[in-house]
């Protein structure tokens, strides 16, 4: 599929944000993270669905216009869907473009998959996930030495 193709399927925008390169299924998941953000209440959000992409087959992608990204935002994507491309907009231009990787450390985004954890047991203490080594996508908690990996992270986001 060409760019000026996928123009005609989802309308550019004038200014706001891209998030590109999500893996086909997740878009869904994505945008429910995005209602999580009192932040975007106002935004307007465009959702595109499986399109054909050289680099991953099919891919979703969000548009939203709006003046900035919330940083939680972000920090949820690098563990939900690392790998997202995130494109600043300015006049119906691209800007400025992002990939997210998987971070060092996540700092109370997610809960700890061992129930017995005092993050748990004690909700107002804040979890806190260590890289077990570089380009590693296990995790050690902080708090309790758990070792979880990313999807099990993932599915066990704080809201
Ligand atoms: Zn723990």
């Amino acid at each position: 599929m060409t760019p000026q193709s996928q123009i005609l399927l989802i309308p550019k925008i004038e200014c706001g944000y891209v998030i590109d390169h999500i893996p086909a299924g997740l878009g869904i998941q994505v945008m429910a993270l995005i209602g999580c953000h009192p932040e975007l209440e106002a935004a307007v959000v465009t959702l595109g669905l499986n399109y054909k992409s050289t680099r991953m087959g099919r891919k979703d992608m969000i548009k939203l216009q709006t003046k900035s990204l919330p940083p939680r935002l972000l920090q949820m994507l690098a563990l939900v869907s690392p790998g997202v491309t995130i494109k600043r907009i300015a006049n119906y231009e691209v800007v400025e473009k992002v990939v997210i990787q998987v971070p060092e450390l996540f700092d109370n985004l997610a809960r700890c998959i061992n129930p017995n954890c005092i993050t748990n047991v004690e909700p107002h203490i804040g979890t806190r996930f260590k890289r077990l080594e570089s380009g590693s996508r296990h995790f050690k908690c902080a708090h309790c030495e758990r070792v979880c990996t990313l999807d099990e992270l993932a599915g066990h986001l704080k809201a």
